[in-house]
């Protein structure tokens, strides 16, 4: 078998929702297509335009070649290969960023291709299942109220997520506030129900979020979540070192070269790579055994379409110490209604697909809407 072309379309929410929602709002889907037909399905969550450009981009120079014309006539079973001919063929593009960005769609793709070409679900060809479902956490953003938190987690509660994670919102402007929301989560949430605080950057060094760290212990927050940007290795370790609770980051990180530096440097407790964004899934899977590895816990961030929520079920599936799928509780029109079969959550628990590859399919009509 043969690659014969890569089509990406750049899909785009007429109405954007930056605030609720800001990966949900647009994609770059990817598809590879054979000479003996089969189609691989992948996405890249970047800046569409961007990591289309660098996958459609000509032979220029050495190690600056684009990435379609890296894979022109390859065998796209050789994905390891091929994975390695794209990082080392882009790379004066970019080792990190936007190129692996890109590559991350391509490798989604070449496995969605490889399953379809063996009959079988991503899973089985990445190791096998440890679970078949996997424990769902609700993912959403501060309301502004604390009554509006305690609704939110009854909820979620309601519907039966193990756990819910608040992102930034209004969260990190008075420590008053932030304490009182966390407080109604807690109230609502009860002993039985895990809570993440994703901070989104807000603390204005170290000791602001030491503070905030110490507040978080008080209720027994799971993790707290990107307290600062991700090149701030050095405070990263310090707060990690000094506090409790896990520190969580990794959404915006790419390669196993730039968790390790989190986990080894930054002393970064819980890794949440991007499968659309770190490096596909051959890299993930690097990045779940590093963090073995590490004594790091590993929880993919996902908030894009179910093509990005299908990738990370397969990964947390054959991850034997895997804890959670995220479960984008903000209803976007590109969310809901791009897969034929939308991925739900039931009990709590989402299930892994068991159809060929990854076990999604898309809507044409539905692409055609949203396509740019
Ligand atoms: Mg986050």
């Amino acid at each position: 078998m043969k690659i014969t072309d890569i089509e990406t379309i750049v899909l785009r929410q007429k109405q954007i929702y930056w605030e609720r929602a800001d990966s949900t709002q647009d994609a770059l889907i990817v598809k590879i297509h054979t000479d003996e037909g089969i189609v691989g399905l992948g996405e890249a969550d970047s800046s569409p335009e961007v990591a289309q450009s660098i996958i459609n981009a000509p032979k220029v120079l050495k190690y600056c070649t684009g990435l379609k014309e890296l894979l022109i006539g390859e065998d796209p079973l050789d994905i390891e290969r091929l994975w390695d001919k794209m990082y080392h063929g882009a790379l004066k593009l970019g080792g990190r960023g936007a190129v692996i960005q890109a590559i991350s769609g391509i490798d989604i793709a070449l496995w969605d291709l490889k399953g379809k070409a063996l009959g079988l679900p991503v899973y089985k060809l990445i190791g096998g299942g440890f679970k078949n479902k996997i424990k769902a956490y609700c993912s959403v953003l501060f309301p502004p109220t604390s009554e509006e938190v305690k609704e939110l987690t009854l909820k979620a509660k309601e519907k039966g997520f193990f756990a819910i994670k608040f992102g930034w919102g209004n969260f990190g402007i008075d420590p008053k506030n932030d304490e009182a929301l966390v407080r109604a989560a807690r109230e609502a949430a009860g002993d039985d129900m895990e809570i993440m605080v994703d901070c989104g950057n807000c603390f204005r060094g170290f000791h602001d979020a030491f503070r905030t760290a110490k507040m978080l212990e008080e209720y027994d927050v799971f993790f707290m979540e990107e307290p600062f940007w991700t090149d701030d290795l050095i405070t990263y370790a310090k707060l990690s070192e000094k506090t409790n609770i896990p520190i969580a980051t990794g959404e915006k990180s790419t390669t196993r070269f730039q968790f390790l530096e989190l986990m080894q440097k930054g002393k970064v407790d819980v890794v949440q790579p991007d499968i659309a964004r770190a490096g596909g899934i051959s890299e993930t899977l690097k990045i779940a055994l590093l963090a073995d590895l590490n004594g790091s816990m590993f929880i993919p961030h996902a908030w894009s379409t179910d093509v990005v929520i299908a990738a990370a079920l397969h990964v947390n599936a054959s991850v034997k110490n895997s804890l959670f799928v995220e479960y984008c509780f903000e209803e976007t029109p590109l969310r809901k209604e791009l897969a034929v079969e939308p991925i739900g959550m039931e009990d709590g628990y989402v299930s892994v697909p068991e159809k060929p590859g990854l076990g999604v399919e898309l809507n044409e009509e539905v692409l055609e809407k949203y396509s740019v």
